[in-house]
């Protein structure tokens, strides 16, 4: 799967986006608010007993998850007051408690398995025996998109690994009607057992089935379409013409992670690979879809139609995927450069087809030629299918030759949709094609491994737009989406690590995060870098072409990438990887020039945490850390090793140097602390000439420095010193920028309430004046331009630089009476600026234009300026279009309310809206999805007092969150963070205004 951003959003915001991937359930008690999960049993699980009492009765659903996810959000900043030097990593006395741990005990889950299962339920685990295993399932399915009831055919074959009395497989929500099992031709007598806790049903025998047999159980069940977005779930679609609304509904699946098991009873595991033969019956009038291409239509009965599908290959059971679609047509093209031609067709409602699929397509059928090339193992499919849904939970799902995607993340209009959408669209296109190797034809063994599947998806799809569109630099883009989103999470004790023990789907769903997707990515950025790109693409090749239709766990890519690497230290290949993926967190290496500047002096390592609060003395987690580096004297690369433990390692640097880089390009995934000193050297060298340090280099200097600044280790007149060069206007890369106006937004919202704001906003101004009008508003040639001049411009107006709010309302004006007078990327500030200053009728004006708009992630754009207004009538009415799902879909609800928060005239009748219609926004997603986390963490995260957390808390007290714990917890800690942020900079960051302003006070903004 792939995360939810957004496209068609100032890119800015990146670091404060909120839907990342995946998070989740977690369950639990939230009246504390801490994390204690759901139980897990997870050695418990590991332990495949084969056998156990008997008891009766059974009752209390298992609430199951998914995950979009998401996180973090909010860039990095902080200050010590009392520091002047590195150091001093202020460390709390406070005891290891170790994170929040989502897991729970063994001895609750078996407790908890045998109070509601009772004594005759044969087994006893949430993980499923594997003295059984299917290797077939034909699969007749009619839903009923008028009822809403399915009603399926299974016939399993299965074959005996060990001698049981029972066949245990997973069912939820699904009602058995009748059962037979065979062997050969010899029907079996068996009881039906039912264990909904564990989502489980039992099928069992008096006499043992031995070794080698082959069985075959036909289940005839019922079942119903979900509106939850998960399972079978209705996918519903309204007209955007002004005259006609209708609405027409289809069915589509999303299985990740555990979902199958609501549409038919399978062995929903990753590792239990099968083929599956599909057959669907449906309307005429329908179009039906699956994994494989369509091989025969026939005559069923009352006017219905059956679908048979060709026979899967080999595959898990969260890759199926069926859809019973109405009102859609397609595109198709074939792909060239693939050993055989390959199909490629986009599926979308028949109003938002035209115009908007060429670009999705293109990019996909060169995806596909790509990634085959690459891993050089042909595509195993005839065809592969892209849906573009209006209701879906996450961005995107790879089912292997039905891949389905949120409309904005596929359909692309060549005048209605942003750089920034653009590219958006040929990453998801490209994170999903690189699963039909990662994932689906080499699967996780089992979901700790998940971040196996989803970090190399993460990190191959910046490559392979890399190479589509190299103009783009999208490489820089990876550090921004990737390395600094996951760190930020990473650095709080609740995180977890990249490969976790979890074992109930409440943790699996938790675990679709920014540590699994962004993290992972980064740590196979940092093996790829310590590989070479040649021997780790051979090595890629070997993995997948020896694990094919099977399953693998981390461990197996690691002995294979050491077979063609040596690494020039006392650490392996393996060593790195394993300690980088099973240990939480990331480190703090503290490094200074010594010997006159002719020796790097890298003093030692410490597990890096925001909150003082969470750091603990004689902390022991350690990692081999790659020192790669340059100097100003030296810029090719050097490389030099932390091992764990050590301390005080001196490195000759041929010569004094000035300055030294010490994670040159972000090699290693951990910050650097300089010496005091070293800041000094490089605000001199920013501002003699910035481009002797490298954009990556630069941005990540900067970062580290804002978050230092947050977590207390650098003071704010350090951090100010390091930026002041960009009012010159030289800094022309955008990911500096990126991390500057997304660091000096985030302060903004932290000191709003306080008497420094007007200050700090002219601060603001004059870094960005320059800059602003060298780019002006003229639209630039390149990708690279286009999107650096909205973010600088978007910046710029909500500053209410004069001429910017000028500009933007003269464009604003033009739009309402031409849509093509102004070019497309800065139309979502134009638009926000023209609410924010316009009136109700200009409002109604975009709010027309937002009902009617056939591009997705226009209608987002448009959706997000409406939020702008200050007037309070139409705040309310923002606010009441929120509750109603056929305006605001429930997936884009959390993003309107969170842009409606950081409206300041809208954020308190906002957060009061919310706590009024908690319930209402709650039935909106049921428990499966984390979407009501993300909305509650969009809400709250950017509150920065202890009043704001106490009602927070008080509000919770009683309230039970399933799915979305994890997230909101987040956002807990980041609120504590905000809090100690302010506890800390705001007195030093006043005071180096105040010189700042004096040194300034003739300059007019
Ligand atoms: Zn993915």
């Amino acid at each position: 799967m792939i995360d939810t951003e957004m496209p068609n959003t100032p890119t800015v915001k990146l670091l404060f986006e909120d839907d990342v991937p995946g998070a989740g359930t977690g369950g639990g008690d939230i009246g504390n608010w801490s994390s204690k999960g759901k139980p897990n049993g997870s050695a418990a699980a590991r332990n495949r007993s084969k056998t156990s009492g008997r008891c009766s009765g059974c009752s209390i659903c298992l609430f199951l998850t998914i995950a979009t996810v998401m996180f973090l959000a909010g860039a990095i900043l902080g200050i010590y007051y009392f520091m002047h030097t590195y150091g001093n990593c202020i460390e709390a006395t406070k005891k290891n408690t170790d994170s929040l741990d989502i897991h729970s005990t063994e001895a609750s889950l078996e407790d908890e398995i045998f109070e509601q299962c009772g004594q005759l339920f044969p087994w006893k685990h949430v993980r499923l025996p594997e003295s059984v295993v299917p290797s077939n399932y034909r699969l007749k399915l009619h839903p009923n998109l008028e009822t809403s009831a399915i009603h399926g055919t299974v016939d399993i074959e299965l074959k005996i690994v060990e001698e049981t009395r029972f066949i245990v497989l997973h069912a939820q929500d699904l009602n058995l009607t009748t059962f037979t099992l065979r062997m050969g031709s010899q029907q079996v007598q068996a009881r039906h057992l039912v264990c909904p806790r564990l989502s489980q049903w039992a099928f069992e025998v008096d006499e043992a089935f031995q070794p080698d047999s082959k069985l075959r159980l036909t289940l005839d069940y019922e079942g119903t379409i979900h509106t939850d977005l998960s399972g079978l779930y209705v996918n519903s679609h309204q007209s955007k013409s002004e005259d006609n609304k209708t609405v027409t509904i289809s069915a589509v699946t999303q299985f990740e992670p555990t979902h199958a098991r609501k549409m038919l009873p399978c062995f929903d595991e990753p590792s239990f690979k099968a083929v599956f033969d599909i057959s669907i019956i449906r309307k005429k009038r329908h179009l039906a879809r699956a994994n494989m291409q369509l091989i025969r239509t026939e005559a069923y009965e009352d006017d219905l139609v059956l679908d048979q599908f060709a026979p899967t290959v080999v595959m898990p059971t969260y890759l199926l995927a069926v859809a019973i679609l109405d009102g859609f047509e397609k595109v198709r093209r074939m792909t060239k450069t693939t050993l055989k031609p390959i199909e490629v067709n986009l599926y979308a409602p028949s109003d938002s087809l035209a115009g908007q699929s060429e670009f999705g397509l293109d990019t996909g059928v060169r995806a596909l030629e790509y990634f085959e090339d690459f891993f050089d193992i042909p595509f195993p499919l005839q065809k592969t299918d892209m849906l573009a849904l209006d209701d879906f939970a996450e961005g995107a799902m790879e089912n292997w030759g039905l891949i389905t995607f949120r409309d904005a993340m596929l359909l692309y209009h060549p005048n209605s949709s942003t750089e920034k959408a653009k590219e958006t669209v040929s990453l998801v296109l490209c994170h999903e094609m690189a699963h039909q190797w990662f994932g689906n034809l080499v699967t996780m063994s089992w979901w700790n491994d998940l971040w196996l599947n989803e970090g190399f998806a993460n990190f191959m799809e910046y490559l392979c737009v890399d190479e589509l569109f190299p103009e783009w630099n999208v490489i820089h883009d990876f550090f921004i989406e990737n390395f600094l989103q996951s760190m930020l999470q990473d650095g709080f004790r609740s995180s977890h690590a990249v490969s976790t023990e979890v074992i109930d789907p409440a943790q699996i769903g938790s675990i679709f995060d920014a540590i699994s997707y962004q993290k992972g990515a980064s740590i196979i950025q940092m093996l790829r870098g310590l590989a070479g790109k040649d021997a780790f693409r051979t090595a890629l090749r070997k993995y997948l072409k020896k694990f094919e239709y099977s399953n693998a766990k981390g461990e197996d890519l690691w002995k294979i990438i050491q077979e063609h690497v040596t690494l020039h230290t006392t650490v392996s290949v393996t060593d790195v990887a394993e300690t980088w993926t099973t240990q939480v967190g990331y480190p703090l290496v503290r490094v200074e020039l010594i010997d006159g500047g002719s020796t790097l002096l890298i003093k030692d390592q410490t597990r890096f945490l925001f909150l003082e609060e969470e750091r603990y003395a004689n902390a022991t987690d350690q990692w081999p850390i790659p020192v790669q580096y340059i100097t100003d004297k030296h810029r090719s690369h050097k490389m030099s090793w932390l091992d764990p433990g050590a301390q005080d390692v001196k490195v000759p640097l041929n010569g004094p140097v000035s300055w030294i880089v010490a994670n040159a390009a972000s090699l290693g995934y951990y910050r650097v602390l300089y010496e005091a000193t070293m800041y000094k050297e490089f605000a001199q060298q920013l501002t003699h000439d910035h481009t002797k340090i490298g954009p990556i280099d630069r941005a990540a200097i900067l970062n580290d420095a804002f978050c230092f600044m947050r977590s207390g280790h650098l003071t704010a007149e350090v951090v100010m010193d390091l930026i002041t060069y960009v009012e010159e206007g030289e800094e022309a890369d955008r990911i500096p920028w990126v991390v500057i106006l997304s660091n000096l937004k985030h302060i903004e919202t932290l000191i709003g309430d306080t008497e420094m704001l007007g200050l700090f906003q002219k601060f603001e101004r004059s870094l960005l004046l320059k800059v602003y009008e060298r780019l002006g508003w003229d639209q630039p040639e390149s990708h690279v331009d286009r999107m650096l001049q909205t973010d600088i411009l978007a910046l710029s107006c909500r500053l209410q630089l004069s001429d910017c709010t000028k500009q933007a309302q003269v464009r604003f004006h033009q739009w309402s009476h031409d849509k093509s007078s102004v070019f497309v990327d800065i139309l979502p500030f134009v638009i926000e600026e023209g609410v924010r200053h316009g009136t109700p009728a200009d409002w109604e004006r975009v709010y027309r234009e937002y009902r009617t708009a056939q591009n997705p992630s226009q209608r987002f754009m448009l959706l997000m300026a409406l939020a702008a207004s200050e007037d309070p009538a139409l705040i309310n009415r923002f606010m009441a279009m929120c509750l109603n799902p056929s305006i605001v879909r429930p997936n884009v609800l959390p993003r309107a309310l969170g842009v409606l928060m950081q409206n300041k005239a809208a954020a308190l009748p906002a957060w009061r809206f919310f706590r009024m219609n908690y319930d209402k926004i709650e039935a909106l997603y049921g428990g499966t999805t984390t979407l009501l986390g993300i909305l509650v963490k969009s809400m709250i995260e950017n509150f920065n007092t202890q009043f704001d957390l106490d009602q927070v808390r008080a509000f919770f007290a009683a309230r039970e969150l399933s799915a979305s714990q994890a997230r909101v917890d987040q956002a807990i800690e980041m609120v504590k963070l905000n809090i100690q942020w302010r506890r800390i900079n705001e007195k030093p960051l006043q005071q180096w205004l105040k010189k700042w302003g004096t040194k300034k006070r003739l300059v007019k903004f």
